[in-house]
């Protein structure tokens, strides 16, 4: 703890939402315990809720405010009155905030919106703490592209993918069998397809173990949140697909594992909660201390497992599928689920569908060799709105 550098200049991208919150509650936590100047904030984001924005900036103060919506503007403007920090909107604007001189970037915007902020900030070469998988899964090859040539440090924040970073040892890379990435199973673990027929959204996003932001949650309930976290692995961590096993594990308590071929199990443990796998990334690579709750073995008394099933949750395939198809399928894959859930949340299409419209637009989108080139950002913004509108179609249908 002695060497924790509580000077570095932190902005965090989508700041108002669950992941968003977590990271400056850890801030909050390490003013009032070790330093009132810790972690300086350059730039705060959020998309709608301008009030709790206007709230962040007064508390935190930092530099920069930006509201997606640019309509808030006026809001925001009048709400951060007399505070000196200065406000500005829109998408040109978030990727504005992303560019500002933070040693230290949170990547916390949900779905393939946050593709451009979070390149923009691996862009230059810092460290980049990635919450948002939707922009690996969309464009995986080209973050990772930036990555290496800007020399960032991708931080992942993704329970699952900390975990494999804590207990991965790079020197032995070459003896690892394989990783193995634990899901809860999601509030619907034990349903029946016919029982999941006539979910409704409270239910989806009602988690047993984590509180998380909407789409995430029903990601969690449908399971495709394991297979974005499959591609997510793939990309982080280089491993081939039948390389990455995922594990039911309810509990929650076991957050991934590496096997190792001497047999050796490695796994990172702890309480629930977003904050543990923060901390550790705006640490990193040291440690410092998180208000969480401390794990208790006794109390729990007993880990399970058990086998995904992938035809009560088809999207886990679907997931594994695409990534095995490579070239813009992901891409596809992700901007349907995205199109969705969002219908999904809205009520205009069942649980059950979510995986149906996703696996039709791969299916339209398919054109059998490989299927999209994605050279640039563009490329991947071209097809994300492709596979989005043909989601569109097939839930008007
Ligand atoms: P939330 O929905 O709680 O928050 C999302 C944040 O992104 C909010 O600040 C929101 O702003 C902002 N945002 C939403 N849409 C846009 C947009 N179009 N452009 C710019 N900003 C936008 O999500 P979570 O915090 O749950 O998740 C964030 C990311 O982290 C996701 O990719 C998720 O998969 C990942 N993740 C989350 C975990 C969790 O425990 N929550 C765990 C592991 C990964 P506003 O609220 O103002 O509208
Ligand atoms: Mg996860």
């Amino acid at each position: 703890m002695s060497n924790l550098n509580l000077q570095k200049r932190v902005t965090v991208l989508g700041s108002t939402g669950s992941v968003g919150c977590s990271t400056l509650d850890l801030i909050a936590h390490a003013r009032e315990g070790q330093d009132p100047e810790a972690f300086p904030i350059e730039a705060l984001t959020a998309q709608r809720r301008v009030d709790d924005l206007i709230a962040q900036a007064r508390q935190f103060s930092p530099k920069f405010a930006v509201i997606g919506d640019p309509s808030l503007l006026a809001q925001l403007r009048e709400g951060l009155d007399g505070t000196g920090v200065e406000a500005a909107a829109g998408p040109e604007a978030l990727v504005e905030a992303a560019l500002r001189p933070a040693d230290w970037v949170m990547a916390a915007i949900v779905g393939a919106a946050g593709l451009a902020p979070t390149h923009a900030a691996i862009s230059r070469g810092v460290e980049v703490a990635l919450a948002n998988k939707e922009c690996l899964v969309c464009a995986g090859d080209l973050i990772m592209g930036a990555v290496k040539a800007s020399g960032a440090t991708l931080l992942p924040v993704d329970s699952e993918h900390n975990a494999i970073f804590q207990v991965l040892e790079q020197e032995n890379r070459s003896s690892v069998e394989k990783i193995i990435l634990t899901a809860s199973g999601g509030p619907f673990r034990t349903f029946t397809r016919q029982q999941m027929a006539t979910v409704t959204p409270a239910q989806a996003v009602a988690h047993p173990n984590w509180d998380m932001g909407q789409k995430i949650s029903v990601d969690s309930a449908t399971m495709m949140n394991k297979g974005l976290e499959v591609i997510e692995a793939h990309h982080l961590f280089g491993f081939s697909p039948r390389e990455i096993d995922v594990l039911i594990h309810p509990q929650s308590v076991i957050h991934s594992m590496v096997s190792y071929e001497d047999g050796s199990v490695l796994a990172q443990l702890g309480s629930p909660d977003m904050r543990t796998p923060i901390a550790h990334t705006l640490a990193w690579p040291q440690r410092m201390p998180a208000p969480v709750a401390k794990l208790d073995l006794a109390a729990i008394g007993s880990l399970s497992f058990e086998a995904p099933d992938e035809t009560r949750f088809p999207a886990l395939r679907l997931a594994r599928n695409a990534l095995q198809m490579g070239g813009g399928a992901p891409t596809i894959l992700n901007a349907a689920n995205e199109a969705a859930v969002a219908a999904f949340l809205e009520d205009r299409i069942g649980f059950l569908d979510i995986p149906k419209v996703v696996e039709g637009a791969l299916d339209h989108l398919d054109n059998g060799q490989g299927i999209w080139r994605l050279d640039a950002l563009e490329d991947v913004f071209a097809l994300d709105s492709e596979a989005r509108e043909q989601a569109n179609q097939l839930m008007s249908a």
